[in-house]
């Protein structure tokens, strides 16, 4: 299938999911997550309608975005290296989704000052505990939610997770869940609208939306198979 008929079907199901949720159709971004993918492929979901991207490394974004239309929109949703943070911040992404500590936040916000900026981020939650996993624990997002709120330059938009590898992608709904009840709570605590909840990828995204994902990050359903692995953060 070519990508404008795959990213038809990701629509499609999408919309589906929110009806069978009781959701009004048209509240999900879709965020085409184009890692690993040359920008002759971006390019041809551009054409199909697509605006927004995804990648996981924040070189291959600078090398890619130039190669679009300015009105193609970038996430970054990669984890983030301390030293990669500048140039993150003055780089056009639109929101940077996969902060996964205060002190980042911190960094992020302080350099983002030094230019009048402020810089939309998400919260990455390791919302299954896996030991392995980049992200905050939910009681540690609780815990400095106070210091991540009175950030100066910080927009914080809402949270993502990727959830515990599972067989079956009715497995992740609890997970979920578990994501959008947290982003409850944070919200009741503070006050911020956090609007976006970044859940699901290409096995699970119909899940993710039943539960109430606000963004869902496919990748190979549209783009195909990557022909070399990249670490999942
Ligand atoms: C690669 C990636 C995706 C997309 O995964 P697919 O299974 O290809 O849809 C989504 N989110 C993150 C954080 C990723 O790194």
């Amino acid at each position: 299938m070519e990508i404008v008929a795959r990213l038809q079907e990701v629509r499609e199901r999408i919309a589906q999911a929110e009806t069978r949720a009781g959701r009004k159709p048209g509240g999900v971004q879709l965020l085409a997550v184009s890692k690993t993918f040359p920008a002759s492929a971006v390019r041809e979901a551009y054409h199909a309608g697509q605006r927004l991207f995804g990648e996981n490394r924040l070189q291959e974004a600078l090398e890619k975005m130039p190669q679009l239309p300015s009105d193609a929109s970038w996430h970054l949703i990669g984890p983030l290296q301390r030293n990669k943070i500048r140039k993150a911040v003055e780089s056009g992404v639109s929101l940077i989704e996969a902060v996964d500590s205060l002190r980042t936040a911190e960094t992020i916000s302080r350099i983002a000052g030094e230019s009048n900026k402020t810089v939309s981020l998400l919260m990455e939650v390791n919302i299954d505990g896996e030991g392995s996993k980049h992200g905050f624990a939910p009681a540690d997002l609780y815990a400095a939610w106070e210091q991540l709120m009175a950030l100066p330059h910080l927009e914080i938009r809402g949270l993502m997770c990727i959830p515990a590898p599972v067989s079956d992608a009715q497995q992740a709904r609890p997970s979920f869940a578990a994501l959008r009840e947290l982003a409850e709570r944070l919200r009741v605590r503070g006050g911020l609208p956090m609007p976006v909840l970044s859940m699901g990828m290409s096995h699970d995204y119909e899940v993710a939306v039943e539960e109430g994902a606000t963004e869902v990050r496919v990748g190979s359903f549209i783009f195909g198979d990557r022909t070399y692995p990249t670490v999942l953060s």
